[in-house]
């Protein structure tokens, strides 16, 4: 028997390989959801039945397709493509580190073809030959390692939530105890750095990821939180269930999401020093005893569903309208104190209800006279606004607006002051409502909010010979939230 020999290919050249292959033109930008993402998904998983990785099951189909549907997209199907390396020791190889990078880019716009060369067949490359690393290096894992290729990043982190879905679904969330994305980790040598976003999250992460450590040659720069509001990777889904992540990055200097970003520009040497400073550090992660999150997570990945409670205290000002006179009353000073309960569907819709004691009032003219001769109507009441918030709230800060509407239990109210002779006596409704919008900014647990209230009932009760009126009133509160 006689075969043929392609010589020993080095780490290097393979890395060169695939991301020459990915970032192909033939690919066309590895769009997720198209035929050309899946030529992307039917190279990886070709690489890695070669190296014999295997299936969750055993096997070797290590395909999890997954369909959703967006507003903008219609329905669509992706693929994941997902391995396992069983750890070596008895009782920690139930616990799983997750190793992760997107295989889909943009595509093709307008006539340019989008390679996506770093963003990110640069990941894709790094992580298939990371797979190949550990699956020699085996013994030495005592967590077991998922290996996982997502589809879908670049439209919205579909294919890692569809992997926390399932994994949520089979009971086995609660065993991965660290998650890291590979993603832009071709440009080494630009950026004079590899990024870890996210030590904080692991306990003491920062002697975890030392290279020297490691004993590898690679300058690292650790951030303890991923911060970015407008960026996000496939670390999300994962840090949103408590996880501990480290996001894994030579940054932002390739052409990002431009035509340009192509495999020539790649920092070859960099992308093997980062393969082997991986798999060295995924190694001492699963060797690491005891627990790896540290408990603190970034504050953009805290999950910002379910109820809030608050206290909130502000100024305002109110007026009384007569919508069928020429007057209309001064505006005074008024003010509000109370709590705050906020239910959020997720971090973009919430629904607000307070309950708050307000002090309104209105100075008038008494009949001929000038305003200021110290006499009004007022009123004490409990105020309950609910209110449907929309915003946007990343890393616990944004903006939002209201609306909703408003009752009013009016407890005391009425003239007060020199009231002139012959004004008939004052009656007040005792549950006026009416509509209410807010707008405000939210800060941690702070938030400045400015509200408006339009009463669309009668201030005074009918049939008592006083016009008709209604209560304006303009609110600015400064809330916390616990
Ligand atoms: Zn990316």
């Amino acid at each position: 028997m006689c075969g043929v020999s392609y010589g020993q290919e080095s780490q290097r050249e393979r890395l060169e390989r695939h991301l020459y292959t990915l970032a192909s033109d033939s690919l066309r930008g590895r769009a997720a959801g198209t035929e050309d993402g899946q030529k992307a998904a039917d190279y990886i998983e070709r690489e890695w039945k070669k190296m014999g990785l295997k299936s969750m099951a055993g096997d070797s189909n290590y395909r999890m397709p997954f369909s959703r549907t967006s507003l903008q997209r219609g329905k669509g199907e992706y693929c994941n493509l997902v391995a396992f390396i069983e750890g070596s020791d008895p009782t920690m190889k139930h616990e799983y580190i997750v190793v992760g990078a997107h295989y889909d880019h943009v595509g093709v716009m307008g006539d340019k073809i989008y390679n996506g060369a770093d963003d990110n067949a640069s990941g894709s490359s790094c992580v298939l030959e990371i797979a190949r690393q550990l699956l020699a290096k085996r013994s030495q894992l005592k967590r077991s390692v998922v290996i996982c290729a997502y589809d879908a990043e670049e439209i919205g982190l579909y294919g890692s939530t569809a992997h926390v879905n399932h994994l949520k679904n089979s009971f086995q969330l609660s065993q991965v105890k660290l998650m890291m994305s590979v993603d832009m980790v071709g440009w080494y040598k630009a950026d004079g750095e590899l990024t870890l976003e996210g030590v904080g999250t692991i306990a003491d992460g920062k002697d975890l990821v030392d290279p020297k450590a490691l004993g590898v040659d690679i300058k690292v720069r650790t951030k303890k939180y991923e911060t970015s509001m407008l960026t996000a990777t496939d670390t999300e889904p994962y840090a949103l269930k408590g996880i501990p992540t480290l996001a894994v990055t030579t940054g932002l200097k390739s052409p990002y999401h431009k035509p340009e970003d192509d495999a020539e520009l790649i920092d070859y040497d960099g992308l093997d020093r980062v393969t082997d400073y991986l798999v060295a550090l995924t190694i001492a992660a699963s060797q690491k005893e005891g627990a790896l999150a540290s408990g603190h997570v970034a504050r953009k990945h805290r999950d910002l569903k379910g109820f809030e409670i608050g206290l909130a205290a502000g100024l305002g000002s109110s007026n009384l309208n007569f919508p069928e006179a020429t007057v209309d009353g001064k505006s005074a000073l008024g003010f509000s104190g109370g709590l705050m309960v906020q239910y959020n569907f997720s971090r973009y819709i919430g629904m607000r209800i307070n309950a708050m004691y307000n002090y309104s009032h209105c100075p008038l003219p008494a009949s001929g006279d000038a305003y200021g001769k110290g006499y009004g109507v007022e009123q004490h009441s409990l105020l309950v606004p609910l209110t449907l918030q929309l915003g946007v709230r990343e890393s616990g800060t944004g903006i939002y607006f209201g609306f909703g509407f408003f009752y009013q239990h009016v407890f005391d109210g009425g003239f007060y002051g020199d009231i002139p002779a012959g004004e008939p006596a004052c009656e007040v409704d005792k549950n006026p409502g009416g509509i209410a919008w807010n707008i405000g900014m939210r800060l941690g647990h702070w938030q400045l909010d400015g509200t408006w209230y339009y009463q669309l009932s009668d201030f005074f009760e009918t049939a008592n010979g006083l016009p008709k009126a209604h209560m304006n009133m303009y609110v600015v509160t400064i809330g916390y939230f616990f």
